[in-house]
C-alpha cells in the first residue's frame, strides 16, 4: 500500500467533506508529540502544495510536563524540515501536576484548550487542527454511549465557544494503523506522553476490545465511521428526531 497515497486520500476526503480548510486559512497543528499529531502535520504541508486552494500550515506544542522524554529531537526533526514550530511551556499546567498529580482528564484538557488558544492568538492563525484518528473517534463513541448515556463521538469540525477558531480533526478517516506505519517510515522521533502507558483505565480497555474484536472483523472502525454519518434516527429513542403522526414527547408516560 503507498502509505502517503492513502493518507492525502482519506485526508483530503474529510477536509472536503467537512469543508474544513477554506481559501487563505492559517492552519496551526496542534503536534502532541506523538505519530498522529505528526502524521497530521506532515499529511497538510503535502496537501497546502497540491491543492487547488492557498492555505499555510504551522506547527505548536504544550508542554504540560508529561512528555516521557525530551522534546528536543521532534524539534529538531521539525526544524531541520522547514517547519514554523513553536514550543510553548504552559507554566499553570506544570504548576498544576505539581499541585495536584493525580488530577484527571478534564482538568488537564481545560488547563491546554486555554494555552492551545493563547498560542493560536499569538500565532494569529484562525485554524487548529488536531490529531485525532479514526480509532478515538469509534473509543469516544462507544465512551459517551456506554458512560455518559448520550450517543455522540467527537466533532469532525466546529468553532471554538468565543467563535475565534474554527477547530478541525482532519484524521477522522485515518486509523492509528496507519499513522503508525507512515510516521515509522519517515523515521518521525515520536516522543510518548505518560498518559499513554497508563493501564487500568476506560480508554485502554476499549483499545483492547477492539484489538480483539478486530482479528475476526477487520473493518469495524470503518463500519463504525460508516454508522456515525448513517444515523437512522426512527430506530433510535429521541423523540425529537422520530416521524409519527402525532409528535411523541419526552414526557413520561401516565401510570394510571
Ligand atoms: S490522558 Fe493525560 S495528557 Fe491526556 S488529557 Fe488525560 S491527563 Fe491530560
Amino acid at each position: 500500500m503507498d502509505l502517503e497515497k492513502t493518507l492525502l486520500r482519506k485526508v483530503g476526503e474529510a477536509i472536503q467533506r467537512f469543508k474544513m480548510i477554506r481559501e487563505g486559512d492559517r492552519v496551526a497543528v496542534g503536534v502532541s508529540g506523538g505519530k498522529d499529531s505528526v502524521t497530521l502535520l506532515e499529511v497538510l504541508l503535502l496537501l497546502a502544495k497540491r491543492a487547488p486552494i492557498e492555505f499555510s500550515v504551522c506547527a505548536f506544542t504544550v508542554e504540560q510536563g508529561k512528555f516521557l522524554a525530551p522534546i528536543e529531537p521532534l524539534g529538531e526533526y521539525l526544524r531541520a524540515r522547514g517547519i514554523a514550530w513553536t514550543y510553548f511551556r504552559d507554566e499553570p499546567s506544570l504548576r498544576l501536576l505539581e499541585e495536584q498529580p493525580g488530577h484527571g482528564c478534564d482538568l488537564c484538557s481545560r488547563y491546554r484548550r486555554r494555552a492551545v488558544y493563547e498560542i493560536a492568538r499569538e500565532l494569529g492563525v484562525n485554524v487548529i487542527a488536531f490529531g485525532h484518528t479514526a480509532d478515538d473517534f469509534c473509543e469516544a463513541l462507544l465512551r459517551n454511549t456506554m458512560f455518559t448515556g448520550k450517543l455522540s463521538a467527537l466533532p469532525p469540525v466546529t468553532v471554538s465557544r468565543k467563535g475565534d477558531y474554527r477547530l478541525i480533526r482532519p484524521l477522522v478517516y485515518v486509523t492509528e494503523e496507519l499513522t503508525s506505519a507512515y510516521a515509522g517510515s519517515l523515521g518521525i522521533p515520536v516522543v510518548p506522553c505518560g498518559c499513554s502507558q497508563k493501564t487500568g483505565t476506560v480508554r485502554r480497555a476499549l483499545r483492547d476490545l477492539f484489538g480483539e474484536l478486530e482479528r475476526a472483523h477487520p473493518h469495524l472502525k470503518e463500519n463504525i465511521l460508516a454508522a456515525m454519518g448513517n444515523v437512522d434516527t426512527q430506530r433510535l429513542l429521541d423523540p425529537r428526531f422520530l416521524n409519527s403522526e402525532e409528535k411523541p414527547t419526552a414526557e413520561p408516560f401516565p401510570i394510571w
